[in-house]
């Protein structure tokens, strides 16, 4: 069975994420283990990691995974900015580390003026430095899928394959499979047939072994839009049959199908719970 939950605010500390959770029936989580969107971090404190263990024995959460911050862009032509991004994701590494998260999540990054291919080395590159600097063995890195908006890279599969191609940390990397990027970045998935040949052809290219993370997110841009907007589970241009295809599918088995769709105004979590309980439906 594939466990079902949702990323949440780690607004107070990480350990609050799971009362998050809790409240809306989740059974996995995904949380970032800094701001997402400044360089800075206070430091993770040993009764924080502390409470986060105790939390997540609690609540019988499992798998916890991470999302790296936005500002990461391993693919830029920019030094300075890259090598930020490299320092950034091994403290990212570091962190995840620390509160036992066994992945880390982040987009593979955007080529700008440098071409795709310069690109694809620049990551891989990135990311066999930042696993070098952060020497932890215990974290993965997984590769989004991408809407491929502007130059992002990772919007097709082969981009994922030579990603992990040119890597020396094969055995380290995989990749997480957003529903409404892959749509949005134009294979039909909200259709049998279509969803299979992309599922196939990821397959060929990656491997599913590799795939350890779903973004369950419905789409609010339509088919080949390159933008990047979720929506509620059978609110978009998705629809549920994915879903419920995804989850029912042998390939698939045991992986967590996190959302990623819009809170309320304040925080408001109610509609995490109706989405969860849909995906719950859907499983079945
Ligand atoms: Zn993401
Ligand atoms: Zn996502």
């Amino acid at each position: 069975m594939n466990p079902v939950g949702a990323h949440m605010s780690v607004a107070g500390g990480p350990s609050r994420a799971f009362q998050r959770l809790e409240a809306v029936g989740g059974e996995c989580l995904q949380i970032f283990v800094k701001p997402n969107v400044q360089w800075a971090a206070a430091d993770l404190s040993l009764e924080e990691v502390h409470r986060f263990q105790e939390e997540q024995a609690r609540t019988g959460v499992n798998p916890v995974v991470a999302h790296a911050s936005y500002l990461l862009n391993l693919a830029s032509p920019d030094a300075g900015l890259r090598r930020r991004s490299i320092l950034t994701l091994a403290l990212e590494i570091v962190r995840s580390a620390r509160l036992a998260i066994p992945y880390l999540i982040l987009h593979p990054g955007s080529h700008q003026e440098s071409s795709l291919a310069v690109g694809i080395r620049r990551i891989a590159s990135g990311l066999d430095q930042a696993l070098k600097r952060a020497a932890v063995p215990e974290v993965g890195l997984l590769l989004e899928t991408t809407a491929g908006a502007g130059t992002q890279i990772g919007h097709r599969p082969e981009h994922l394959r030579d990603i992990l191609g040119h890597s020396r940390n094969q055995a380290r990397l995989g990749i997480c499979l957003d529903t409404s990027h892959v749509f949005a970045a134009g294979f039909d998935i909200s259709r049998e047939e279509e969803g299979e040949k992309f599922l196939e052809e990821l397959d060929r290219q990656v491997g599913l072994g590799r795939l350890r993370v779903v973004h369950a997110n419905d789409s609010r841009t339509p088919l080949g839009s390159r933008a990047d907007r979720h929506t509620h589970i059978g609110e978009g241009y998705l629809g549920r049959g994915v879903f419920a295809r995804l989850l029912h599918d042998p390939r698939l088995a045991g992986r967590p199908f996190i959302l990623e769709t819009p809170k309320g105004p304040a925080g408001d979590q109610s509609r995490d719970a109706v989405n969860i309980r849909t995906l719950k439906e859907l499983r079945r």
